[in-house]
């Protein structure tokens, strides 16, 4: 995997989020202000401007970029959370201008480590740590057991869709829904949803290589 890997992640994940614009507004407007959808799109089409005008870059640069434009163009909590998960992924790589299934591994456990230090969210608190930690697990996890890597990004994404799901029942402990109190409950987590989006683009990036 290279650079271009990275950017067809980025890619993916813009496509992903526009066509899900709508859903992830209305999951955030039951438990937040609404902006989730809106926050996720915007953000994602600007790196994907913003990588258009960057070609050459190692693959840890690409996602650097992608973070940083994040956070200068998200207003709401997933801006910074994602900006600096994507930094902290683009860090783990390095100057290197190819990767293997092992160093993306270590790329989303940045990411993640970046997300639980940030937002001080631990598994349960309804946010979209319940998406991206199962995932991380289960892709150290699958890849350890022998998968293949579309084998084991697909178990990630789908344990990411199950973390989604899993947030369903809990009562938030972070960010803005967690105002709501016990009236958080029965609501999908609106970035526990994107994070998962975001899982799966990088399933659909990883295939393109096979
Ligand atoms: P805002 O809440 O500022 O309007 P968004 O609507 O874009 O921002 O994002 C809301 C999502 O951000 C939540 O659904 C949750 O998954 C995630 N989130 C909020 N606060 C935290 C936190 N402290 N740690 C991890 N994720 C969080
Ligand atoms: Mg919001």
């Amino acid at each position: 995997m290279d650079a271009a890997t990275i950017t067809t992640w980025m890619t993916e994940i813009e496509s992903s989020v526009r066509t899900e614009r709508d859903h992830l507004v209305q999951l955030d407007a039951a438990i937040g202000d609404g902006d989730h959808g809106t926050n996720m799109a915007r953000g994602f089409e600007a790196v994907v401007q913003a990588l258009a005008n960057d070609s050459g870059s190692p693959p840890g640069r690409v996602l650097i970029v992608a973070g940083r434009t994040l956070v200068s163009t998200v207003g709401g909590a997933s801006g910074p959370l994602w900006g600096s998960a994507l930094r902290s992924g683009g860090r783990a790589l390095g100057d290197q201008t190819t990767f293997e299934a092992g160093q993306l591994v270590e790329v989303l456990a940045a990411a993640l480590a970046s997300v639980k230090d940030l937002g001080t969210a631990a598994r349960g608190d309804k946010t979209m740590v319940d998406a991206l930690e199962p995932a991380v697990e289960t892709l150290r996890e699958r890849l350890g057991a022998g998968d293949s890597l579309p084998a084991a990004i697909d178990a990630a994404a789908n344990a990411a869709e199950a973390g989604m799901r899993s947030t369903i029942p809990l009562q938030a402990r972070k960010g803005r829904a967690s105002y709501l109190g016990e009236r958080s409950v029965g609501h999908q987590d609106p970035g526990a949803t994107s994070t998962a989006l975001i899982i799966r683009a990088l399933q659909r990036a990883v295939a393109t290589e096979a």
